[in-house]
């Protein structure tokens, strides 16, 4: 027994740790820091993080509490507590295993790329684990994407179906072994396996991984199947292999993302700074999107007339594997027709794949939740995610103010996502697509649920966009008993960005997108919200564009364009003498035309995005988008060069302010029929919107104070717009984007969540 003297020079506290604890090798690194410093105690998983009990001299136990803030890659806190309890005695410091607790309200860790030393044991022929491509450890592998319950343990992963042998028993039970509680630990022994067999499921005798890359070699489309689903593969850079690959998957333009060996190759490949090199080593992951260099060496159809290329490093042992036997780039594009959700499981692989691949390289580990490839973009300097999912789903993003009670939002409808916000964080799912396919309606529902489960929690207050026509807004209707809160789709935006930096609000945002529901009816898109959480004022908007045939412009853009010009030129648009209409039939000009006047079937739309639709199509001379955005985007990539704004107008006698563009289409067609090369156009179109925009804020300052601006929506994904923004207004003020979440649709719930919040505590 301690004599009571030592007793009175111990103290006693209980820590209590928020954020990606669980599944990273935490608990280790807290036993090694106790016995560093001399502290007794134990730590354990609870359903929210990990407690620690820790007892010690004062001066220990500080230096020890100081020490556990900053923990080691991939762990991540976000909230610590410390409490002081009584004194205990204690011998020693304990990990004990996790408790299933009552109430559950923490991440499942995301899946993460495999670590250094796994593919170095991968790659050495003495290693039990040589050529395995399962390796995992703490630091590294399959997690969310395997995880069918919490807390985080084997028995609820589809690991289950594998017993350990004694080997990796061993590992997995030593606190000193880096597979300390790696749940997914295993090994050829007694771990999953590969196989690879043909469309009609008949095996190929050999090794699936030589095997596989001699079929990529030979130009041939492989199925993989990956962490959270399956990826198309092929030679990046065979023109023949991309072309058929394309042709089979109906993806005509869309750019495909590439996968090369290691960062030099990813050099060769794109221009890359510090910031992109970065990202494309980090814990998650991510697709980059990044400059293309010229003498890539990858065929031109990977991303057609696109000065991007979406690349990826290997993520998982059986990806180094491959890329190493292959020794080439190779697109690795989701398993998928078009937006429907990406293939999961085996059989479903080879039932919608079948005529899409050659050869399935699978393997035995179920994947219990799809998870798409992330897909981030450096906007300004910051890293900025355009998709969120791999390697970042589930994880919270930190919601200061909380939530008063849990909250469903249920999204857009297209490039989903939903959100569960509960306690100080929100959990966005993973991005699930567009919500016109029955496959994808499935995928969200079945989501969903799933998260709601890994939450333990059924949210009663359901957020949905005001679209009646979104399928997240009839879900939301079917949920019976919820109290729903109806969002407007810019105030969302905004308040995505109020909600990730903690400002509170009220801000000046300023939301650009192509489309969102306005609260009068029409589409809205060019928005100057005065907004808190709560509650917001539309101040400023774009002058609306008719949108002949409805969404039908929103494809065949040359309608956009018409519908500019004949406003700018009162109907009287010199639109013969321009390229782009020059091929159309006449008779289909004239039609449109008609519609635009007499306002049949033609509803008005504020979206900046149709400002981008409108001039790209001028400038590009192409009358069609081939997919959501397309225009718009080559027009960000068409500009060239620094250029002055074109000449507008603010009208501030109209209720909200209107924001003119029709100067700068009058001057806009003077200089296209003046044969001004086209990438100059599109820059002075882009500076003039930076200008507008600028000069609408500086005087909604001068009106309600100097406030910090948000910027949000799908339209600041363009770089073009969005750096000199945050350049100019970060000049004067304060100037905030998404960048946890997309600025885009795919960022548009976790506004919904907070607003509904807002919305509930205001009563
Ligand atoms: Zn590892
Ligand atoms: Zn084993
Ligand atoms: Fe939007």
């Amino acid at each position: 027994m301690e004599g009571s003297q030592a007793n009175a020079a111990v103290r006693g506290c209980r820590i209590t740790i928020r954020g990606v604890v669980q599944g990273v090798g935490f608990r280790p690194w807290v036993y090694t820091l106790a016995v560093a410093y001399g502290v007794a105690g134990g730590v354990r998983n609870d359903a929210h993080g990990v407690t620690i009990e820790a007892f010690g001299p004062p001066g220990a136990l500080d230096a020890f509490v100081h020490a556990l803030g900053s923990p080691p890659e991939p762990a991540r806190i976000d909230h610590l507590t410390c409490e002081a309890i009584p004194p205990k005695v204690v011998r020693g410091f304990a990990i004990a295993p996790s408790a299933a607790a009552g109430d559950r309200a923490v991440s499942i860790p995301p899946d993460l790329a495999t670590c250094g030393a796994c593919v170095a044991e991968t790659q050495d022929p003495g290693n039990r684990r040589h050529r395995y491509a399962f390796t995992n450890c703490t630091h590294c592998g399959p997690r969310f994407t395997i995880a069918r319950d919490i807390p985080y343990d084997r028995q609820a992963t589809t690991m289950a179906r594998f017993a350990m042998c004694s080997a990796c028993q061993r590992e997995y039970d030593d606190v000193n072994d880096r597979r300390f509680h790696a749940q997914p630990n295993a090994c050829p022994a007694c771990g999953p396996q590969l196989r690879i067999v043909r469309p009609d499921g008949e095996l190929i005798a050999g090794d699936p991984i030589e095997i596989a890359a001699a079929a990529l070699r030979d130009g041939k489309i492989v199925a993989v199947k990956g962490l959270g689903g399956f990826h198309l593969a092929c030679d990046a850079t065979s023109p023949t292999a991309v072309r058929r690959l394309r042709e089979r998957k109906r993806r005509d333009e869309k750019p495909l993302a590439v996968m090369v060996r290691d960062l030099e190759s990813a050099a060769a490949v794109a221009d890359l700074d510090a910031t992109e090199a970065a990202l494309l080593t980090g814990p998650e992951h991510p697709i980059v999107l990044a400059r293309h260099r010229v003498e890539s060496g990858l065929a031109p159809d990977c991303a057609p007339e696109n000065p991007l290329v979406g690349v990826v490093l290997p993520y998982t042992p059986l990806h180094h594997l491959l890329m190493a036997a292959l020794q080439c780039p190779l697109v690795m594009t989701s398993g998928n027709l078009s937006e429907e959700p990406i293939v999961a499981g085996n059989d479903e692989a080879q039932a919608r794949l079948a005529n899409l691949a050659d050869c399935f390289l699978l393997h035995d580990r179920p994947i219990a939740t799809r998870c798409d490839d992330s897909v981030v973009r450096v906007i300004g300097g910051a890293p900025t995610v355009l998709r969120r999912a791999r390697g970042y789903v589930p994880r919270g993003v930190g919601v200061a103010a909380g939530f008063e009670q849990p909250v469903l939002a249920c999204g857009a409808q297209l490039k989903n996502t939903f959100c569960i916000g509960i306690g100080q964080a929100a959990y966005l799912g993973p991005h699930i697509g567009d919500l016109d396919s029955v496959a994808t309606a499935d995928a969200f529902r079945r989501a969903v649920r799933r998260m709601q489960r890994f939450l333990d929690v059924v949210p009663a207050v359901v957020a949905h966009d005001l679209h009646p026509d979104y399928l997240s807004t009839a879900y939301a209707r079917e949920r019976a008993g919820a109290t729903l809160v109806g969002v407007q789709h810019h105030h969302a935006h905004v308040v995505s960005a109020i909600a990730e930096h903690d400002l509170g609000g009220p801000v000046i945002g300023v939301a650009f997108d192509g489309t969102g529901h306005g609260t009068d009816g029409t589409m809205w898109g060019g928005e100057f919200l005065v907004a808190t959480p709560a509650s917001f004022e539309r101040v400023a908007t774009f002058r609306p564009l008719a949108l002949a045939g409805g969404d039908v412009a929103i494809r065949q853009v040359w309608r956009q364009a018409a519908a500019f010009l004949d406003d700018a030129f009162d109907g009287e648009a010199p639109l013969s003498r321009l390229p782009l209409f020059a091929d159309l039939p006449p008779v289909h000009l004239r039609v449109v035309r008609q519609m635009i006047h007499k306002g049949v079937n033609a509803p008005l739309a504020h979206g900046v995005g149709r400002y981008f639709d409108a001039v790209g199509a001028l400038v590009l001379r192409q009358a069609a988008a081939r997919y959501e955005a397309q225009v718009a985007m080559a027009c960000e990539f068409a500009a060239t060069g620094e250029a002055p704004p074109y000449p507008y107008a603010v009208d501030v006698t109209t209720l909200p302010w209107t924001v003119d563009l029709r100067p700068m289409g009058r001057a806009l067609v003077d200089d296209l029929l003046a044969g001004q090369p086209g990438g100059g156009v599109a820059a002075r179109f882009h500076a003039t919107v930076v200008a507008a925009t600028m000069d609408v804020v500086a005087r909604i300052g001068e009106r309600y104070g100097r406030l910090p601006v948000v910027l949000a929506g799908g339209c600041f994904q363009n770089r073009r717009l969005a750096e000199p923004l945050l350049a100019g207004l970060g000049a004067r003020g304060r100037v905030y984007m998404p960048r946890a979440v997309p600025p885009g649709d795919g960022g548009l719930a976790l506004g919904q969540a907070v607003v509904a919040d807002a919305v509930m505590r205001a009563g």
